[in-house]
């Protein structure tokens, strides 16, 4: 480390104080490590350069909001590196012509949308972490969010991408091409790679025209399969104009009335699922009447029970913060396991009906599952009775991760659907992957990273050479 110190400009090493060692869900503390905060990918060069040829492991750091483990140490590691990309924030470009931004990975998220909102164009991606979480962190995890069912996840975001390997070298991809078939795909394989192939440190992004007409409505259904027919319906008669479509259930709004979070309750007595849908077009339709007069009909034919039509953009803005302040009560509640699942989409009302009762068969839990309906990811999170705690359930915590994974797979589903596999993930990854792909991904990562210097335990267990 020495050697390391004395070659490294003065530039690259944190003088300030922040935390790279939280998990954002309190879970467990990172191990500490030498903090680098590099300013240009020249930096980040040297840096991978210097750590490759002293086989020392470097951590990339984002808004450190991931929710897996990926960007904190929590194995025993030589006292690793953690770079952080905080100061490469900078925004390249804008090609209006081809409705791109060449940003810098340590840009938020919110950076990102005020960019491209200054230029009157829209970048969609959208997370209830959008003011820490950085781009870098956002490609590294290939993030989702509430808009996934019109415009994708990051990977169909993403035109191209710079970035550092293991032994420093610089790959610059940053092309705004839309048709680019020059051999293997590079660009989406370190989308979602977690850190563990290279380092991003900028990336050309999509940007759309912004919505003139925007329709937001929160409707009561029954059950979550009259949820799933109101989303078939109005894709067939929306289109690309739906963009989100969030199930929630009473329990998540329970939650934010327990837990103070200053919500008022949109339905009194409180139905047992709403579902908050999000459309907009790019050119005058007459959207609003569209969609009441669509929820109307189908209110009459009993696919919902009811439904609220946002009249302005603080409306909007309440609906869109009830369902974003869900995470945070589910926090402040504390949950014995959550599950972060994708399904096919048609199962998943079986799947909520038999997971269910699985859970009742293991104890007296409350369960709030709640997510992206639209695009088939859900979170389906267990919790203890009201006025006990999640430490008093630690016992039947890993009945209850291993009951939910079984039926998940049992449909055909993801356990690691949004956030990743990172290092909390990475052992039940290699155990339910098959051979065949546990070995591609780790000769791809041999070929990488022929040390293991970058974000070792992340994604594949602890690599070893050899
Ligand atoms: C309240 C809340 C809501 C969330 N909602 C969503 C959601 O709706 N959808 C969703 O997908 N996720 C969600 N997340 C998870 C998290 O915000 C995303 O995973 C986000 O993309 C992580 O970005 P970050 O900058 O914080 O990355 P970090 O947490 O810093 O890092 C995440 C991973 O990426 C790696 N990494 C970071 N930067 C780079 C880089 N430049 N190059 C290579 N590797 C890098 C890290 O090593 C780590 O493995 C949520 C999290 C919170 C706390």
């Amino acid at each position: 480390m020495h050697a390391m110190s004395m070659a490294v400009p003065d530039s690259v090493q944190s003088d300030q104080y922040r935390c790279y060692h939280e998990d954002p869900r309190q879970r467990f503390r990172g191990q500490p490590g030498f903090v680098v905060v590099p300013r240009c990918v020249e930096d980040v060069a040297l840096i991978l350069k210097l750590c490759h040829d002293h086989e020392v492991p470097v951590i990339p750091f984002g808004g450190g909001t991931g929710l897996v483990g990926g960007q904190l140490v929590i194995s025993d590691l030589p006292r690793p590196v953690i770079l952080s990309t905080e100061r490469l924030n900078c925004i390249r470009a804008i090609d209006k012509v081809a409705s791109f931004l060449t940003v810098e990975a340590g840009c938020t998220l919110h950076d990102v949308h005020l960019a491209a909102s200054q230029h009157d164009l829209l970048f969609p991606l959208l997370l209830a972490s959008k003011g820490s979480c950085q781009i870098g962190g956002n490609l590294a995890t290939n993030a989702g969010g509430v808009n996934v069912v019109r415009y994708g996840n990051m990977r169909d975001l993403c035109l191209g991408v710079e970035a550092v390997f293991a032994d420093g070298s610089v790959w610059h991809g940053l092309t705004g091409l839309r048709k680019d078939n020059r051999g293997y795909d590079l660009r989406n394989l370190l989308i979602g790679s977690e850190g563990s192939l290279a380092i991003i440190t900028a990336a050309c992004l999509k940007v759309f025209p912004i919505p003139v007409e925007r329709a937001v409505f929160l409707a009561a259904v029954d059950h979550p399969k009259a949820g799933l027919d109101l989303f078939q319906i109005m894709r067939r008669e929306f289109g690309l104009m739906l963009s989100s479509f969030e199930l929630i259930s009473r329990v998540g709004i329970d939650f934010l009335s327990e837990t103070q979070m200053g919500f008022r309750n949109p339905y009194d007595p409180m139905p047992d699922w709403l579902v908050l849908g999000d459309l907009g077009s790019e050119c005058a339709v007459e959207l609003d009447e569209k969609v009441i007069s669509f929820l109307n009909d189908a209110n009459e034919k009993g696919v919902i029970n009811d439904a609220l039509f946002a009249q302005s953009q603080a409306q909007i803005d309440h609906l869109w913060d009830m369902r974003e302040l869900i995470p945070e009560a589910n926090r402040r509640v504390g949950a014995i396991a959550s599950h972060d699942i994708s399904l096919p989409i048609d199962m998943i009302p079986k799947f909520i009906q038999d997971c269910g009762h699985l859970m009742a068969s293991i104890g007296d839990f409350r369960i709030n599952c709640f997510g992206h309906l639209g695009d088939g990811n859900l979170h389906y999170n267990v919790f203890p009775p009201a006025g006990q705690m999640a430490k008093d359930f630690a016992d039947v915590k890993s009945m209850v991760s291993e009951t939910v994974h079984r039926l998940v797979r049992d449909f055909g589903g993801s356990t690691m659907a949004e956030h990743g596999v990172g290092r909390i993930k990475a052992a039940e990854l290699k155990s339910f992957e098959t051979p065949a792909y546990m070995e591609a991904i780790t000769s791809i990562k041999r070929a990488l990273d022929p040390k293991g210097i970058l974000n070792p335990g992340a994604v594949i267990e602890r690599y070893e050479d050899g």
